[in-house]
């Protein structure tokens, strides 16, 4: 089954109207979201706050108390240097302020680059005028153009990109900012004075390492930091793919999509939710996906003109879509996205990226407008000091095949990077800040705002 065609079943059992926390008991139905693992314990500063709703646990062991030594200090932590991290990194940083990214892998760009995902959705959709519009400017636009401009991604409208100049762009990007790049290392914990987060704490080769922050950013995609917390967030079901890069195919020059004339993608998974956060599950069909995958290119390679195709890579990150969802102070709605909803503190816009069902009808991709994103949606409702952005801000079940795409996460990610900056140099809570304020900074930034 196709992406669309997935999307076409797995919101034809809502009859496409608006998910509210109402129909709550049909998502779990749909086998769309986990049980019991709809809101955290409310605990602060644990370590992990939700293991038992995802593995079957069988007794516990004692961590001995220990000192955690702080090795540095930075005015915004950010976690996570995926499409989000990178743009809320340097767009912090760009306000003047001191900042770390930690990222478990050695790479920036997360599913993006490491898993492979190479075009660039949701930049645009139908504007108010009819005609298909742009949605994001700001980092978005000034990361796409520039890998267009080098000839490392082809197509203007959803670009799809060279993963290796990526990389490079980013690295480049983050250096240039002065943001202090800490790869190799997992945030596994905070540590928590009353309502705000103190310190992130890492696992490296060195062992456990505090870092001290006044602000955070959640960018992992999973949503570890609002997890380690104690935030209220939803777990969401999706399905796996494993992306792989195929070389050899010199004798097709005509039918590439890809600014790499030699090389073509594919994808592997079966099309059916699992637990993301279940990490058996999850190794055992990264294993599975892994031995398909290579008996797939074999099987291909038998096919006229293909003898010298191979298997150049399989991702390195891993595909999950999507597993802990924040609920922020206000998830967007899929009838918010559909209305033209104008939010008094919008800090964004999204482009769409797929038809679907909505109010009994299905709507095709080019009749979905854009639509704006309320800075309320990054907000946790509990933690003063962290925003979340990327893949598990607050959004609706309905709108997750736009709100989790590409340009969407960067627009979160500048949104969020400069809220933390703004947070920091006016000493307030996220929940506090001048919203006009940010949403001048955004203009300046040539951020889209306004439909
Ligand atoms: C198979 C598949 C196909 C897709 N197709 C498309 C597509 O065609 N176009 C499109 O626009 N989007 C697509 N998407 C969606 C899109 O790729 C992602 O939603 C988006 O890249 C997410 O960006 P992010 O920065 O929010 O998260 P991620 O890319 O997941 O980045 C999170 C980063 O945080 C790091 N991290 C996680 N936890 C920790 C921790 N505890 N400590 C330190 N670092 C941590 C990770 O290593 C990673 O680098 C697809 C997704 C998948 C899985």
């Amino acid at each position: 089954m196709d992406r669309r065609n997935f999307l076409k079943c797995s919101l034809a059992g809502t009859a496409g109207v608006a998910i509210t926390p109402e129909s709550l008991a049909e998502k779990v139905k749909a086998g769309m979201i986990i049980p019991g693992a709809v809101s955290s314990d409310g605990k602060k500063g644990a370590v992990s706050t939700d293991v038992e709703k995802h593995l079957a646990v069988s007794g516990y062991v004692k961590e001995p108390a220990h000192k955690i030594p702080v090795v540095a200090e930075a005015d915004v932590v950010v976690v996570g240097g995926g499409a989000a991290g990178v743009s809320a990194a340097v767009c912090a940083a760009r306000q003047g302020v001191s900042v770390i990214l930690v990222e478990k892998a050695n790479y920036l760009g997360g599913l993006w680059t490491g898993g492979l995902v190479l075009p660039v959705l949701a930049t645009h959709g139908k504007g108010k005028n009819k005609a298909w519009d742009k949605a994001t400017g700001g980092f978005c636009t000034e990361v796409c153009d520039t890998l267009l401009n080098n000839g490392w991604a082809i197509k203007p409208l959803n670009p799809k990109v060279d993963p290796e100049a990526t990389k490079y762009l980013l690295d480049k990007l983050i250096a240039e900012a002065g943001v202090r790049i800490v790869y190799n290392a997992t945030a596994a914990g905070v540590t928590m004075s009353g309502n705000r987060i103190e310190s992130v704490l890492i696992d490296c080769n060195t062992g456990r390492l505090a870092l001290r922050c006044k602000m955070v950013v959640d960018a992992s995609g999973d949503g570890c930091v609002f997890n380690f917390a104690g935030d209220p967030y939803e777990a969401r079901r999706y399905h796996m793919t494993t992306t792989y890069r195929m070389a050899g195919f010199r004798s097709f020059p005509d039918d590439h999509d890809s600014p790499l004339l030699d090389m073509r993608t594919g994808g592997f998974g079966v099309n059916e939710p699992i637990d993301g956060l279940d990490i058996f599950e999850v190794s055992h069909r990264q294993q599975q996906h892994r031995l398909g995958i290579w008996e797939a290119v074999e099987e291909r390679k038998k096919k006229p003109g293909h003898e010298n195709i191979y298997l150049m890579e399989v991702a390195p990150t891993t595909g999950l879509r999507v597993t802990r969802v924040l609920n922020s102070i206000h998830n967007v709605t899929l009838e918010e996205s559909m209305e033209w909803t104008a939010f008094p503190d919008v800090i964004g816009m999204s482009g769409v990226c797929d038809p679907f069902y909505y109010k009994g009808r299905w709507i095709a991709h080019e009749d979905r407008p854009i639509w704006q994103i309320p800075y309320r949606s990054l907000i946790p409702q509990e933690t003063h000091n962290l925003l979340v952005c990327g893949r598990c801000f607050g959004y609706d079940q309905g709108i997750t095949w736009d709100a989790r795409e590409i340009s969407t996460c960067m627009v979160t990610g500048q949104a969020a990077g400069t809220a933390a900056a703004l947070s920091t140099l006016q000493r307030c809570a996220a929940k506090d800040l001048d919203v006009s304020r940010l949403q001048d900074t955004l203009r300046k930034a040539n951020v889209r705002l306004d439909f």
